[in-house]
C-alpha cells in the first residue's frame, strides 16, 4: 500500500517509520525546500506515551540526551527576587523520566534521520490538488507532477492544505482560542542560567528560557486579544508592529526583549487556535497531529498528540490489512477521547497561565511560593492545569 504523508515535521516522519515496519510504502511531501535541520523552533514536550512510541523506535535515549536541560520556572518580579519552582514539583508528569523537552528543530533533525534511508522524501513541493475515484487518490503536486496513492495522510500541520483540500476553508475548523504567541531568538544573557523565566504581565506573559546548544536564549511571548487579526497574515513587520503594541509599558526585560525581537531571523507567530473537526478522515485520505486537531500551539502538548496519533493510524492501518475505512474508524475511536481531554486541558492552561487580572497574577505568585508546602495532589489542581497529567494517560495499542 502506498500512502502518501504530506509534511515533515513531526507526526510526519513518525507515521512514515511505523508504516515501514508494517510493510507499507510511505512517500513524504514537504513544502520547505530541504529538511529542516538544526536548533530552530520553540521547545516541546514529550510526554510519557510519545517517549513510549519513541522508544518502541529505539530514539528515547537520542531524545533524551538531547532535553533541554532546564530545572526550575522562575516567577520574576520587580524589585524582589524571583520565586523559583523546581520542574519535577509542578506535576508528577514532568518528574516522571519518561517527560522530555526539547527543542523542536532537534526532534525534527532526530526523526528524519531515523527514516530517510528507507522513506522517499520530497522537499520543496506540496499537494496542489486530489482527485479520488475507485482506483486511488490521485495527486498533482506544486511542482507539476502527477502520482496515484492508496491513501494520503495530511500531516502539515495547523494550517494544513491536505485538510483544506479535503474538508474546506480553514476558518470553519481553525478556532481562535483568543490569543497570539511570538516566538524568537534573544542575546543569551537575557535568560536565567538553567531556568524558565515567566515574566506575568495582566492578559499576557513573556518566558525566555537558556538554549543550551547555542548559547543564545528564545523568548515567548503569548497573549490575550479576543479576535482574528486577519490582516496581518504573512506580514512579519505588521505582526512585531502588534506585538509591540500589546506589550507596550510593561516592566521587567520586556522593552530589551522588544528590541531583540525585531533582529531575530527567527521570528514565529500565529494566533492561539484548536482545530477541530467532527471526524478527521474523508474517502481515502485522513489527518494526524495538528493537521486534524491542534490542541492549541504552547498549551496542549501537541507534539504528544502528533506522535500518539501517527503511531495509532499506523497500526490500525496493519491490523485493518487494506481496508483503510475500517482502519479510519478505528484510528479516530482510539484518539477521540486523548483529543478531546487534551483540548479541554488545553483551554484550561490557557485560562490558568496568563493571568487575568491583577488579583489573578497576585494568586498566581502566591500559589508559587506555597506549593512546594503543600500535597501532592492539590498541585496538579493549582498550577499545572492537569495538561501534563492528561497528555500522560494513554494507553498505546501492539
Ligand atoms: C511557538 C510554539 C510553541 C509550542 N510549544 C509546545 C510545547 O511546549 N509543547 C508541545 O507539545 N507542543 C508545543 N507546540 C506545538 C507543537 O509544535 C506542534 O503541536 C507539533 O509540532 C505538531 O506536529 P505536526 O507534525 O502535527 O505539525 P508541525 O510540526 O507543524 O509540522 C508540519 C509540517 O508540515 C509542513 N507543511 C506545512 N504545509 C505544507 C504543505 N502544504 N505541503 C507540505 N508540507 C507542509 C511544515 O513545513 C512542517 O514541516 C508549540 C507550537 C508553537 C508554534
Amino acid at each position: 500500500m502506498e500512502i502518501l504523508i504530506s509534511g515533515a515535521g513531526v507526526a510526519g516522519p513518525v507515521l512514515a517509520y511505523w508504516l515501514r515496519r508494517h510493510g507499507m510504502t510511505p512517500v513524504v511531501v514537504e513544502r520547505t525546500p530541504s529538511p529542516r535541520i538544526g536548533l530552530g523552533g520553540h521547545a516541546v514536550d514529550l510526554f510519557a506515551p510519545a517517549m513510549e512510541v519513541a522508544a518502541r523506535m529505539a530514539l528515547d535515549g537520542v531524545l533524551r540526551q538531547s532535553r533541554t536541560e532546564l530545572d526550575a520556572l522562575a516567577l520574576v518580579r520587580r524589585g524582589k527576587l524571583p520565586v523559583e519552582l523546581a520542574f519535577d514539583a509542578l506535576a508528577p508528569a514532568f518528574a516522571d523520566d519518561r517527560h522530555v523537552e526539547i527543542l523542536r528543530g532537534e526532534l525534527v533533525t532526530t526523526l528524519h534521520a531515523a527514516t530517510r534511508g528507507d522513506v522517499e522524501y520530497h522537499f520543496g513541493d506540496s499537494v496542489r490538488s486530489l482527485r479520488e475515484d475507485s482506483g486511488g487518490c490521485h495527486v498533482t503536486f506544486e511542482s507539476g507532477t502527477t502520482r496515484r496513492f492508496d491513501l494520503v495522510v495530511g500531516a502539515d500541520g495547523l494550517h494544513s492544505t491536505v485538510r483544506r483540500l479535503t474538508f474546506g476553508d480553514e476558518k470553519e475548523m481553525v478556532h481562535h482560542l483568543g490569543g497570539y504567541l511570538a516566538v524568537f531568538s534573544v542575546p543569551g544573557d537575557l535568560a536565567l542560567p538553567r531556568r524558565t523565566a515567566v515574566y506575568n504581565g495582566v492578559n499576557r506573559i513573556a518566558v525566555v528560557y537558556p538554549v543550551k546548544q547555542t548559547g543564545l536564549a528564545r523568548a515567548v511571548l503569548v497573549f490575550r486579544k479576543p479576535g482574528q487579526e486577519h490582516d496581518i497574515h504573512r506580514d512579519i513587520a505588521a505582526q512585531q508592529r502588534f506585538v509591540r503594541r500589546e506589550y507596550a509599558g510593561e516592566g521587567w526585560r520586556v522593552p530589551v526583549l522588544l528590541d531583540a525581537m525585531e533582529n531575530a531571523d527567527d521570528f514565529y507567530f500565529d494566533s492561539l487556535s484548536q482545530v477541530r473537526l467532527g471526524s478527521w478522515s474523508r474517502g481515502r485520505v485522513t489527518l494526524v497531529g495538528d493537521a486534524g486537531f491542534a490542541p492549541g500551539p504552547a498549551v496542549g502538548g501537541g507534539t504528544t498528540l502528533a506522535f500518539v496519533s501517527a503511531y495509532v493510524l499506523a497500526h490500525a492501518l496493519a491490523e485493518a490489512q487494506g481496508d483503510h475505512a475500517a482502519a479510519f474508524s478505528a484510528y479516530e475511536s482510539r484518539m477521540h477521547d486523548y483529543v478531546r481531554t487534551c483540548r479541554e486541558a488545553a483551554q484550561r492552561a490557557m485560562r490558568r497561565a496568563i493571568p487575568s487580572s491583577w488579583a489573578h497574577k497576585a494568586a498566581s505568585t502566591t500559589a508559587l511560593r506555597l506549593l512546594p508546602r503543600l500535597p501532592r495532589p492539590l498541585h496538579r489542581r493549582l498550577l499545572a492545569g492537569g495538561v501534563s497529567n492528561a497528555l500522560s494517560s494513554f494507553t498505546l495499542p501492539g
